[in-house]
């Protein structure tokens, strides 16, 4: 990891301090050669706020990313929202009745059997928070985002409760567990069920439902917080566009770590009247070896990688295809060496390979530009410079192939310049 860490007196010094350090992130991203988009995440464990993770959309991604097709809203999944329309429900009964639902095991058996649509039903799954068994509660369709209870609780320390714990506190199995009148133990209900009524949950009876649920007069919320994880296809809630979802690489992270830590260190500092101060800090990381992987995910082909020149390990390879014949050597060399002067970043292939096999490997490697020094060309004056990026290959005389490669390499050092520039 790279890491840093801003220090500033006040909320306003540390908004000018960390939004020099997106920019900053943007433009090394964009220089680096990897198309990362800026997401809102969650601090995770080290709390904070305004979280902002970078994400390069790729298939081999191990995180989700919501993202809008009409504005630049993104998030990842741990803390995207949506802005689904709210249920209007008509008056629901003036009281609860029992539904006995024997076999009943999930939301589904209950709407198939028992014509109880999954989003009119209630969800009630019991996490452990910080030790404290809990009632979590969503809409029967929507899949709880863990990150986002974590979040909810401030705490990073949540699991799901044991079969054991649960059946002990509620009397019941998964399956019948439900929050009506439930006493002595915290609910937190997902902002989706606020003012539904009629509605279907567990009765913490194997095997009993209650209809007619009012969340509002019969489940003791002790706290609403927005804890659904989002789908594809739901309203981005800045435009009303649809959202994707797609997999994502997180190459670098930013946010406002706040005085937690300053706090927990005594570090202070003296104002402008003298007066002491505890700094707010900024945290601020890329993963380096990460970005390597993913320039290597994002640049290369069915053959082998293909190096932006700024970040490649070397910009040409002078293939050397007749390492026997004494003047094709000494011109490889020479080229070589003249390529070397200019200041450029070279290798030279002398190995006594047959050309198949050194071409194979300058294309596994993925150096920008290859220099192919043949005993056939050189007899016509002539080497072939090829571009590994398009595979486009020119026969250069030998006199102009170093004002040729040169030119090639500041093309593109220009194109990721202009890229990473502010
Ligand atoms: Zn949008």
């Amino acid at each position: 990891m790279k890491d840093s860490y801003s220090f500033d007196i006040d909320e306003a010094g540390l908004d000018v301090s960390f939004e020099a350090h997106r920019g900053a992130y943007e433009r090394i991203f964009d220089r680096l050669g990897i198309p990362a988009i800026g997401v809102e995440a969650s601090s995770g464990n080290m709390g904070g706020s305004d979280s902002v993770e970078f994400m390069c959309p790729s298939e081999a991604g191990e995180d989700m990313v919501a993202r809008c097709g009409n504005c630049d809203y993104a998030a990842n999944l741990e803390k995207a929202t949506s802005a689904l329309p709210a249920i209007e429900d008509g008056p629901g009964p003036a009281a609860l009745e029992r539904l006995p639902t024997p076999g009943v095991r999930t939301i589904d058996d209950l709407a198939r059997q028992y014509g109880k649509p999954a989003d009119r039903q209630i969800k009630t799954l019991v996490y452990v928070i910080d030790g404290q068994l809990t009632l979590v509660l969503l809409r029967g369709d929507h899949p709880l985002a863990e990150q986002k209870l974590a979040d909810a609780a401030g705490v990073g320390d949540i699991r799901p409760a044991q079969a054991d714990e649960i059946r002990e506190a509620l009397g019941a199995s998964p399956g019948s567990l439900g929050a009506v009148a439930i006493t002595g133990l915290p609910i937190i209900a997902d902002l989706a069920l606020q003012g539904r009524r009629n509605m279907t949950t567990g009765a913490n009876v194997d095997d009993m439902h209650l209809t007619g649920v009012d969340v509002e007069r019969d489940i003791p919320v002790g706290r609403w917080a927005d804890l659904r994880e989002v789908r594809a296809g739901e309203p981005c809630p800045r435009c009303g566009g649809l959202l994707e979802i797609i997999r994502a690489i997180e190459v670098g992270h930013i946010f406002k770590l706040g005085r937690k830590y300053t706090t927990v260190l005594g570090v202070s500092v003296l104002g402008p009247d003298g007066a002491s101060i505890i700094p707010i800090m900024g945290s601020y990381g890329i993963g380096v070896e990460r970005a390597m992987a993913v320039i290597a995910e994002v640049h290369h082909d069915d053959v082998g990688l293909t190096w932006p020149v700024q970040v490649a390990p070397a910009e040409v390879t002078v293939v050397l295809l007749s390492p026997q014949d004494e003047a094709t050597a000494a011109a490889a060399e020479s080229l070589y060496a003249q390529l070397q002067a200019t200041g450029a970043d070279v290798l030279l292939d002398d190995r006594d390979e047959r050309p198949g096999v050194k071409y194979r490997d300058a294309e596994l490697v993925g150096i920008p530009c290859r220099v192919s020094v043949g005993r056939r060309d050189l007899a016509e004056g002539m080497v072939e410079i090829t571009s590994r990026a398009t595979g486009e290959k020119e026969r250069v005389p030998v006199e102009q192939a170093v004002k040729y490669v040169q030119e090639f390499l500041s093309a593109r050092r220009a194109e990721a310049a202009a890229a990473g520039a502010p």
